[in-house]
Order: C-alpha cells, then sequence, then structure tokens
C-alpha cells in the first residue's frame, strides 16, 4: 500500500513555528556560496517580515536587519528553499552569475 502523502505545514511567521535548537559555530567557516548556480531574490516591497525564510534557511544565510531578511550571498547554497517557503511569494530563484 502506498503510503499517504504527508500535509504540509504551514505557519504564517516564525513565531508560530516550534523551537529549534541549532548552531552555527561550524557552518560559518563554511562559505557554501560557492556552491550556488541559482539565487534567491526578495521583492521586499511584498515582504510581510514574517521571518520564515529566516527560520527555514538551513545555512545562516539570512540575517534579519531592521525586522527585513538580508541574504548573506557567501553562505547561500541557492537550495531555494527560502521560496518555496515565503507565504508572499516575495522570493525568486533566478540564475546565479559570477
Ligand atoms: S536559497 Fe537556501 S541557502 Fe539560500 S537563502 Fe534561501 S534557504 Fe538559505
Ligand atoms: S521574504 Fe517572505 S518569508 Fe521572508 S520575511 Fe519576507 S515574506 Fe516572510
Amino acid at each position: 500500500m502506498r503510503p499517504k502523502k504527508a500535509k504540509k505545514i504551514v505557519f504564517k511567521s516564525a513565531e508560530e513555528m516550534p523551537i529549534m535548537i541549532c548552531s552555527v559555530g561550524d557552518q560559518t567557516h563554511n562559505l557554501t556560496g560557492a556552491w550556488r548556480n541559482i539565487r534567491p531574490e526578495i521583492d521586499l516591497s511584498k515582504c510581510i517580515k514574517c521571518g520564515i525564510c529566516w527560520k527555514f534557511c538551513p545555512e545562516p544565510s539570512i540575517d534579519v536587519v531592521d525586522e527585513w531578511p538580508v541574504v548573506d550571498y557567501d553562505y547561500c547554497k541557492g537550495c531555494g528553499i527560502c521560496a518555496e517557503e515565503c507565504p508572499a511569494k516575495c522570493i525568486v530563484m533566478v540564475e546565479e552569475r559570477r
């Protein structure tokens, strides 16, 4: 029998999400930005400052500055999770040009 597909949990803000314990100590030495072939671009005019992208990003590559998300491209590996999870759909993944 095929397993049932898990229902996606949708959060409206980072405050709704469970507390996650993590350490970015080792990650800060690992400049994963070199892996990237697509990059996130955020349209701040549509951003609702929910913090979901910051919470979901698997690298230390989204900072929140004055409540606005800012991508640190030294660490962003271009996984696209932030764009997938953004409830306002204001992050698009575009081709990286180096
Ligand atoms: S593309 Fe991935 S690594 Fe880059 S900011 Fe988004 S979630 Fe983080
Ligand atoms: S970019 Fe999207 S996920 Fe990130 S804070 Fe803005 S609305 Fe939320």
